[in-house]
């Protein structure tokens, strides 16, 4: 239980990463690393794709992420609707992940350029849910 808090849409309320919105509530944007090979991974994940280990330790996100690629959204899907228009972004972090994302909605449109230096914080939204988006770094 408590994943249910995450995202405007909640999909899933029982994950075995659920840990990553206790860190997210303490503001904390989280990974998993693989102990055994150091393989990290966002969304976390709780078993190493690569060696098939469990032996994975918590992360946060470096403070820096190069922006890849964005999109603006103008029609969003179910249960999105009334948070358009937004913008999505993919970025690439220090650790060789890329996340995708929202982009911070005070970043003017005219100001985001791929190359970027974004990072990920806690986004509060409406009844209680959290997030995360990408905000300038
Ligand atoms: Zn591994």
């Amino acid at each position: 239980m408590g994943f249910e808090r995450f995202g405007t849409v909640s999909f899933t309320t029982e994950t075995k990463a659920a840990d990553f919105i206790n860190y997210l509530e303490k503001g904390q944007v989280s990974a998993t690393r693989c102990k055994k090979c150091g393989r990290v991974y966002f969304p976390p994940r709780v078993q190493c794709a690569d060696d098939l280990t469990t032996e994975v330790e918590w992360t946060s996100l470096s403070e820096s992420g190069t922006l890849l690629t964005f999109t603006q959204v103008n029609y969003g899907p179910s249960g999105f609707e009334n948070d358009t228009p937004y913008t999505l972004a993919v970025v690439e972090f220090d650790e060789g992940i890329r996340v995708f994302g929202r982009l911070d909605k005070t970043i003017p449109s005219g100001d985001i350029k791929v190359g970027m230096k974004l990072r990920a914080e806690r986004l509060n939204l409406a009844e209680g849910k959290i997030s995360y988006q990408f905000v300038k770094a």
